[in-house]
């Protein structure tokens, strides 16, 4: 496989050694020849005053180099990966990094969060959101020791850790790398935690199990240094069919699986879809190319894909540098011709129609206990009510996979986690102690889809404390609705977007209202992804918070009240009016 893209690989080292040595920069940046950190303002390396001066001007791909924005200036005086003597002597000097290191330790995974916090973030990667017993232990240990004694699941089925001091850097990151985990790439212009059905490996209705791919370009992605600084950041998922989603129609690159069978030109079997250049928060969902891939061809294809985006993602702008927008400037057809040019075989075009249908992921699937592929076994699905876990939980539930299962958990996008192998004569026992943890495998049709992002208690984008909302906004309407069937929330603090509010049943985008700023909402109705992809629409403007909750009591009564046979809530959003569903609102106190 390798020789499927060393001629491109090369092709990019040639054009990145020749760019950094016009200007100046040795390729190492930071370690001087006798092994030791320099020390001058930028960390440069002592070595550089031989280096030849920078021409007047050169581009890198084709963007004049004064033309870079201020993040790609940064990049070219040095690589986010060479900045381990910055992190020394941060670590050492128990201090807080300026705009640009800030900047080059988020490479490492570290983000330094004020002003909502003045301590920084740790955020791992758990590719495929596979993480053992031992592993969690070992994040309790980091979340105790060194952070604020909590962790939180992310919406790219990872795990964060907040309130790390400066002076415990270097320790912090040290213990991770000790329990097989690294922080690499997860932030900035890298390509991020990369996702997977949660259920892989283990569910009756899977088409394939993706994770060796997924482990395989996770382990390309670190070992490669093209993959680091691209444009802006990058999003790839693999899902294998099954009952869970890990919503691919929403990243930059979706593997998505489908089954060929006989008539056509090609083998039967399992191939993936390639879907490219979702981002909801600017309202696409990643399209699908038409072509089809083996397995075994999807890393040398999201290697050239990624590499077709390095080159030509808008490096002057950063609110228009994602794939999305080089999709828009050259066309799906063009940008695919580019990817391809760097591979050594052909993308067999075939329309989505010949592939199989393939089963729907269950709704709020995540949650509860289900059949295996193994009938003597279920998984459990527990609810993780915004993401939020104690040091106790985590070592908990690490005890309970290590009784009940196998030792292995598995992180979801919708911030929760399944246990996997549990015996079927075992899981009373198993639901007994999860509920001694303070968690629970049930959850109500509204709590149990709750999806919130950090919100203005850690993040400076945030205009609403969308956590706390959403839990209040859970238990107000778990009281005043007897919702009967699973309706997903999405609270977003910014048009960032993170907790993808355009997907959600309802969508509650965070603002600020007014000269006293009173936190509220925009609202969104009707957002789905997958077989039940759409784009949720806006019925609401500023909203105070106050009055989302009878708002959304309304709603959510007039759906029960009006809907027809087996109609969904997504359905019945659909085909009323904007105006229709702004007028459900109750008044407040009901
Ligand atoms: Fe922060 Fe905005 Fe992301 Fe929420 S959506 S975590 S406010 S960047």
């Amino acid at each position: 496989m390798s020789q499927s893209f060393s001629g491109a690989q090369k092709e990019y080292l040639a054009g990145f050694m020749a760019a950094v040595a016009q200007r100046g920069l040795a390729p190492f940046a930071g370690l001087a020849a006798n092994g030791r950190f320099t020390a001058d303002e930028h960390g440069a390396p002592e070595n550089l005053a031989a280096a030849p001066p920078a021409p007047k001007e050169d581009s890198i791909f084709g963007t004049p180099i004064s033309e870079l924005c201020k993040q790609e200036q940064w990049k070219l005086e040095r690589h986010g990966l060479d900045i381990w003597d910055r992190l020394t002597a941060h670590t050492e000097e128990n201090k807080f990094p300026d705009d640009q290191d800030t900047f080059y330790f988020r490479y490492h995974g570290l983000f330094y969060v004020a002003p909502t916090q003045n301590s920084f973030m740790l955020r791992c990667r758990i590719p495929a959101g596979e993480v053992n017993a031992h592993q969690l232990r070992g994040l309790a240990h980091i979340a105790e020791t060194w952070g604020g004694g909590y962790a939180h699941v992310t919406t790219r089925a990872n795990l964060q850790i907040r309130e790390i001091a400066p002076r415990n850097l270097l320790k912090v990151l040290a213990h991770l790398h000790g329990i097989g985990l690294t922080a690499k790439g997860a932030g900035v212009d890298n390509i991020r935690n990369l996702t997977v059905t949660p259920t892989a490996g283990f569910d009756p209705e899977e088409l394939i199990d993706p994770r060796a791919l997924a482990h395989a370009l996770s382990q390309f992605i670190l070992n490669s240094r093209d993959m680091f600084g691209l444009p802006r950041k990058f999003n790839i998922a693999f899902d294998g069919g099954g009952s869970i989603s890990c919503v691919a129609d929403t990243n930059d690159i979706g593997f998505v699986a489908v089954r060929l069978g006989d008539g056509h030109a090609l083998p039967p079997g399992v191939y993936f879809r390639l879907e490219l250049a979702g981002i909801t928060g600017h309202k696409q969902f990643a399209a699908d190319c038409g072509v089809m891939v083996r397995p075994e061809q999807c890393l040398a294809v999201a290697a050239a894909v990624i590499r077709a985006y390095a080159e030509t993602g808008d490096r002057t702008n950063r609110n228009r540098a994602r794939l999305k927008y080089v999709v828009d400037r050259l066309g799906l057809a063009e940008f695919l011709r580019r990817a391809e040019a760097k591979l050594d075989f052909v993308l067999p075009r075939l329309a989505r129609e010949y592939c199989e249908p393939r089963p729907a992921p269950r709704a709020q699937g995540w949650l509860g206990i289900h059949a295996q592929r193994d009938a003597a076994l279920r998984y459990a699905g527990v609810a993780v009510p915004v993401g939020f876990l104690t040091v106790a939980q985590l070592r908990g539930l690490a005890t309970l996979a290590e009784r009940f299962g196998t030792a292995e958990l598995r992180l979801t996008v919708w911030q929760n986690l399944l246990i996997p192998n549990v015996p079927e004569e075992r899981i009373g026992a198993f639901g007994d102690e999860l509920r001694a943890l303070g968690l629970n495998h049930t959850a109500s049709p509204v709590t149990g889809g709750l999806v919130a992002c950090t919100g203005n208690t850690g993040c400076k984008w945030a205009a609403t404390a969308t956590k706390a909302h959403a839990l209040e906004l859970g238990s107000w309407l778990e009281e005043r609705v007897p919702l009967d069937v699973p309706v997903n929330i999405h609270l977003t603090g910014c048009p960032h977007s993170c907790a993808q509010h355009f997907i959600g049943d309802i969508g509650l985008l965070g603002t600020r209202i007014g000269p006293e700023k009173i936190e509220g909402y925009h609202v969104f109705i009707g957002g789905g992804s997958d077989d039940r992809q759409g784009l949720a629409r806006q019925i609401a403007t500023g909203v105070p918070f106050a009055e989302v909750k009878p708002l959304l009591v309304g709603i959510l009564q007039a759906y029960l009240d009006r809907r027809e046979s087996g109609e969904t809530f997504r359905d019945f959003a659909g085909r009323l009016s904007e105006t229709e569903l702004g007028t459900f609102a109750v008044p407040a106190g009901k």
